[in-house]
């Protein structure tokens, strides 16, 4: 008897596993239970206890009305304390963009043809004219220590060049004067932009983010379009958007600020109907030279001259800075960095109802809009400074760790920095997979609004890593500020980056998990609905049906993950070649292991999961991790699966499933069930920890990859702003790399020379004295004294007088002056090059 039980038990795992409906499920174990009746030696009474116990299951499980009456409607009404509620303004965050990869990975075997089908992302030949021209042309004029520490401000001709140039226009489209650019070229203008100044990177960013235009062009009226659209293509105006207040930062929903409906004066005439605006804003960037302000605010019809309701919700406005009432030009002093950034303030300001973002229609849809423009928003701006952050990490830290000696080493060649800088090529990697996916799904007209989220939490908290690595093996030449050091305003700029567009911790706890679930679980927002359906008889139908498909669901999440934990997915059939196969299978088995986890946390947790922020924190990073490992796949295939990024890719991936265990074990360990915690471990882990994260051997080949220019190191950083001038602050970095680089075998020499006593390790002379004992030419010894000053030039830290800030260049380290050149060619002759 135990054995046939077994062997039906196998068949219904094989049925799950593979989701197959209830009915062909049971089809299968009729027809297997009728072939038992032809298998000698099977009893009458064993057939018979099999018959009941099948019938028993499969009867009320496929007869709607039977399973409905029996399990669903006790259910329902005993779900009420369980099923969580949703607020207006989660509703319309909810209700904003698509569902795309997120919804794949909640699937629990995920499609992977989504990301494969994806375009390789490309520029126009106009994008990359711009870049290759005005784009570079602003990065030379953007001397970031004279604009965050001398002017406090972009130079005027860096503000009329980016009007006049159309920075500001770049998502405004062609029709109206704008650059109609696509996503892909936005970011990678903020992301070289970024390379070389974060204050002119952020001055350019903002009015192509969230703010008036992309409002006016989503909501706006024809004529609103037709006035504004051009006039801020040309920068005739500058906007800025208002929606954080003293009172209101990451909760902006709850904003005193108000709009009461009435009649006012408004240019001359009297008896207009327009509404009273009293508003306070602070932290808004580009406000003190803002001649546009899109204000939020509530709306109210106390006199019901719009309408019978008095409140009419969270509705967006456009206010002209000259209007009376309004008070702008102060500022904020963010971090250290010279963009514009300030407070706004409005007492009784009257505006005419033709002022509201989108006229009477869009009256209390401030919400919903805000939402809607904020996806592509997060998914642009900030994850192209991040980028920009992590790849002049990679590049110049690399460089620098190379030139720099200690002990006769390059500090680069020291395991512990080896470490260190193995973590900034990784993380970097990663960063650049997760900002290029979501760009090639918005230019494919997706607006993934859980997955931007997730890219700009996880851009920036990556970001904050990289920078701080970078920080530790740049030691005091990081730290000690000046035009010579290109690292330290860029450490200075990571916390605006974590805090804007969605502060991380609120991200990360709040928006990831807590509205990916509902968005994206295959039947959650299905029961949910159901549960609040008005009409009680269609909604317990309804969640009967989404009811059972999610328990199918569960039981199937339960076999796959632990049939996947015992064989660690290695009889899964995924694409991918011999350096991505592992990892596609990975994914589609943490996939199930997410799934199976949510489900156990929403049985457990059930409403009161979203205030239990430290498990839909783990479950954020599950989800996050996983999407990141998405992108990198996708990456490295976009980008012809080159060997030599092979170390990058496996590096990132090992780190990232790594994180995604560590969450896992955590929301384990914390169930409030610790039996459930228990259980769960049992099934997505039974054979201990899988993911041992990147071992040394990786993190060597990372570092290697970084500490010369390398192909794989140059496709890492590429879209920077490099400068080959020896004087520039990076520019010197790669200057005494390549003087580095071609005295290696010099070098080489020198050292079994001192090795074997012919030269002292003592001497101060010892380049003069190599080349008196023939064991260098004059040319080897020109070249090394050339890479020795090109190596000063490159470690060199600013000076300053002891009363002010002004740079005093000491009068033993001048100017640089590029050595005359060494023929390359004669260097080549003689096997140094
Ligand atoms: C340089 C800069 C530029 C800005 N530009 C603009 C702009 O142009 N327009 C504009 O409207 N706003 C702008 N902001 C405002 C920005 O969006 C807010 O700073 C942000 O929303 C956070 O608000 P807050 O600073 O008041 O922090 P708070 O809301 O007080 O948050 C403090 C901390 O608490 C966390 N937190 C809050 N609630 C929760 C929760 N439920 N769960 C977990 N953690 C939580 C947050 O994550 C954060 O870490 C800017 C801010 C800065 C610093």
């Amino acid at each position: 008897m135990l054995m046939w039980l077994g062997l039906f038990a196998l068949i219904s795992a094989v049925a799950v596993y593979f989701r197959m409906s209830l009915l062909l499920w049971s089809l299968m174990v009729a027809a297997g239970l009728i072939g038992m009746h032809y298998v000698p030696g099977v009893g009458a009474a064993t057939l018979a206890v099999l018959w009941v116990i099948f019938a028993a299951v499969a009867i009320p499980l496929n007869f709607q009305l039977l399973r409905k009456n029996l399990i669903s409607k006790p259910l329902f009404r005993g779900m009420a304390n369980v099923m969580p509620s949703i607020s207006q303004t989660e509703q319309e965050a909810l209700d904003a963009g698509d569902v795309w990869w997120e919804g794949e990975l909640f699937s629990g075997k995920p499609d992977f043809e989504t990301i494969r089908s994806l375009p390789k992302p490309q520029l126009t030949q106009e994008e990359q004219a711009f870049l290759d021209g005005p784009v570079e042309e602003l990065c030379r004029m953007s001397d970031d220590w004279k604009i965050t520490h001398e002017d406090f401000d972009l130079s005027a001709e860096a503000w009329q060049f980016i009007k006049d140039k159309g920075f500001f226009a770049m998502i405004i489209p062609k029709e109206y004067g704008g650059l109609g650019y696509s996503a892909l070229a936005h970011s990678e203008v903020v992301m070289k932009l970024g390379s070389r100044s974060g204050s002119t990177a952020v001055t350019v960013m903002v009015p192509n983010s969230l703010g008036p235009g992309k409002l006016l062009m989503h909501y706006g009226t024809q004529e609103q379009k037709d006035y504004y659209l051009p006039r801020l293509a040309r920068g005739e105006d500058i906007p800025c958007f208002g929606l954080t207040g003293p009172d209101a930062g990451s909760d902006a929903g709850a904003m005193p600020d108000t709009g009461i409906v009435c009649y006012g004066s408004f240019e001359g005439k009297d008896d207009v109907l327009g509404v009273r605006l009293n508003w306070e804003k602070r932290y808004i960037t580009l406000a003190p030279v803002a001649t546009l302000l899109g204000i939020a605010f509530k709306l109210y019809d106390p006199d019901h001259l719009l309408s019978e309701v008095e409140d009419r919700g969270i509705t967006l406005a456009l206010v002209k800075r000259d209007t009376a009432g309004v008070e702008v030009g102060r500022r904020h002093f963010p971090a250290n960095q010279s963009f514009m950034n300030g407070p706004i303030r409005g007492k009784d300001v009257f505006i005419p109802l033709e002022w509201i973002i989108g006229g009477e229609e869009y009256i209390g849809k401030g919400w919903s809009m805000l939402m809607e423009c904020l996806t592509d928003g997060r998914a642009i701006s900030l994850p192209a400074l991040g980028t920009a952050a992590s790849k002049m990490a990679s590049r110049f830290t690399g460089s620098y760790a190379r030139v720099r000696k200690q002990f006769r080493t390059p500090i680069g060649y020291f395991e512990g920095v080896e470490e260190v800088l193995a973590k900034i090529g990784g993380q970097a990697y990663a960063i650049e997979s997760a900002r290029l996916m979501v760009l090639s799904a918005l230019d494919a007209g997706k607006v993934p609004s859980v997955i931007s989220g997730i890219v700009k939490q996880q851009t920036m908290e990556r970001m904050r890593q990289v920078v701080n690595n970078a920080m530790d093996i740049h030691g005091g030449h990081g730290i000690c500020m000046g035009p010579n050091n290109f690292l330290c305003r860029g450490y200075q700029l990571i916390p605006v980056g974590i805090t804007v567009e969605g502060a991380n911790i609120l991200t990360r706890t709040m928006i990831i998990f807590g509205q990916g679930t509902l968005r994206s679980h295959p039947y959650l927002l299905k029961e949910v609905a159901a549960f609040h359906n008005p009409d009680k008889q269609r909604g317990l139908k309804e969640f009967d049906k989404a009811l059972f498909a999610h328990m199918g669901f569960v039981f199937s999440n339960i076999v796959r993950s632990f049939w996947m934990g015992i064989t660690s997915a290695r009889l899964l059939r995924t694409p991918g070649s011999k350096a991505t196969e592992h990892y596609y299978r990975q994914l589609v088995r943490m996939s199930s292991a997410f799934a199976l986890t949510t489900d156990s946390c929403l049985a457990v947790l059930g409403g009161s999961l979203k205030r239990k922020e430290k498990i839909s924190g783990r479950l954020a990073d599950v989800l996050s991790n996983m999407y990141v490992i998405t992108a990198m796949l996708k990456h490295f295939e976009n980008e012809g699966e080159p060997e030599e990024d092979v170390p990058l890719l496996r590096w990132a991936c090992d780190d990232a499933l790594l994180n995604i265990q560590t969450a896992l074990k955590g929301v384990m360990t914390n169930m409030p069930i610790p039996l459930i915690g228990s259980l769960l471990n049992f099934l997505i882990f039974p054979l201990t920890k899988p993911y041992k994260g990147p071992d040394d051997r990786q993190g060597h080949a990372v570092a290697r990859l970084l500490l010369s220019p390398t192909a794989a190191r140059e496709r890492l950083t590429r879209g920077i702003y490099a400068s080959t001038d020896p004087n520039d602050a990076t520019g010197r970095i790669d200057n005494a790399l390549e003087y580095v680089l071609k005295t290696e075998k010099v070098e080489k020499r020198l050292r079994e020379a001192m090795k074997t006593g012919q030269l002292s390790t003592a001497s101060l002379t010892l380049y003069e004295d190599a080349r008196a004992i023939n064991i260098i030419t004059d040319k080897e010894y020109e070249l090394l004294k050339q890479t020795q000053a090109a190596v000063r030039n490159a470690i060199k830290v600013d000076e300053f007088s002891h009363t002010g800030w002004k740079v005093e260049t000491p009068s033993t380290d001048t100017e640089y002056d590029e050595p005359s050149t060494t023929d390359s060619e004669e260097l080549r002759v003689s096997g140094l090059q």
